[in-house]
């Protein structure tokens, strides 16, 4: 695996792999790597010749008072695992070099980005966007791999691709779960004792909001109450939003029709987590599937 920290550097990399013809993978990561990162890694390796995964905590992408600082990083672990997996180049960027001081340009995807995390973490995704803009720019890819877990994150770069003319397919793959159905996150290692055990509420309450559904409730503020009185039950649990959506503006609707997004953000004590169910109202009497929930209940 080739280790490459130099922005430079890697665009030199990233033109010969172009010159060979080969289809460019690529995996954007801030690093202390997991199931669900390792997922989108296999995809790439099975799907592309060359995979890329870069490690990038980026700064712009948090607000001030958010986590920053404090956000793990295991950089030698990380490394060994992406070894295993095979992968060819591990991109991961300095800050001063990301942004240098005088730096003063930002891409913005707007409407998508009014609701849900966008509301409550303003600027936030014109720090994601602008961010993978440039590494899209530096790094080539014909394909980027993203998880459903940010399921928000990944409206937004779907339409940041297609408004921009950039020649990438996107990817975006279920949600990995732990055992108890707690989407996996790296910030989940700040959870430990009765708030790790309570943060499993959130894929509990979407598991209840898809029943609700099932069972033919389309009361968009009904399932959205039940949601609510679920995590609520745990003290150590403060919502931040509940939200059901259509899947192609992400506006909140009245009536669940159609596919259908419930996305919860709560704070698991100081932990903010997010999870998203995609319900597909229609085909709620047949025997149809969840995506990314519980096993035995696991994405097609
Ligand atoms: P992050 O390092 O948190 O910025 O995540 C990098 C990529 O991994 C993003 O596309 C995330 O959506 C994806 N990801 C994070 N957690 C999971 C998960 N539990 N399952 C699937 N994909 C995930």
């Amino acid at each position: 695996m080739k280790i490459i920290d130099k922005i430079d550097k890697m665009k030199t990399h990233a033109r010969i792999i172009k010159k060979g013809n080969k289809l460019l993978g690529f995996v954007p990561t801030m690093g202390y790597l997991h199931e669900g990162h390792l997922s989108l890694i296999r995809a790439a390796r099975k799907q592309s010749d060359v995979v890329t995964v870069s490690i990038f905590v980026n700064p712009i992408q948090f607000g001030q008072n958010e986590d920053y600082k404090k956000y793990p990083r295991d950089m030698q672990r990380d490394e060994e695992l992406l070894k295993n997996y095979g992968v060819d180049i591990l991109f991961y960027p300095e800050k001063k070099d990301m942004y240098p001081a005088d730096f003063s340009t930002y891409v913005n995807v707007e409407k998508l980005t009014d609701g849900l995390c966008g509301k409550s973490r303003v600027g936030h995704f014109r720090g994601v966007t602008t961010v993978l803009v440039k590494l899209f720019e530096i790094i080539k890819p014909d394909i980027a791999y993203f998880g459903q877990k940010d399921a928000q994150q990944a409206f937004v770069i779907k339409k940041m691709i297609k408004d921009l003319n950039m020649d990438i397919t996107m990817k975006i793959l279920p949600t990995v779960r732990e055992a108890d159905g707690l989407a996996m996150s790296s910030r989940n290692t700040y959870l430990t004792g009765t708030l790790r055990k309570d943060a499993g509420l959130l894929n509990r309450s979407l598991i209840l909001a898809a029943d609700l559904v099932r069972s033919g409730e389309k009361d968009a503020k009904k399932i959205i109450k039940s949601i609510k009185d679920f995590l609520l039950a745990s003290p150590n649990i403060k919502i931040d939003y509940i939200a059901i959506t259509d899947t192609k503006e992400l506006r909140d609707i009245a009536v669940v029709r159609g596919e259908t997004l419930v996305a919860v953000s709560a704070f698991v004590g100081k932990t903010r987590l997010i999870d998203n169910v995609i319900i597909n109202e229609k085909k709620a009497q047949e025997n149809w599937k969840y995506d990314g929930l519980l096993s035995g209940r696991q994405a097609v």
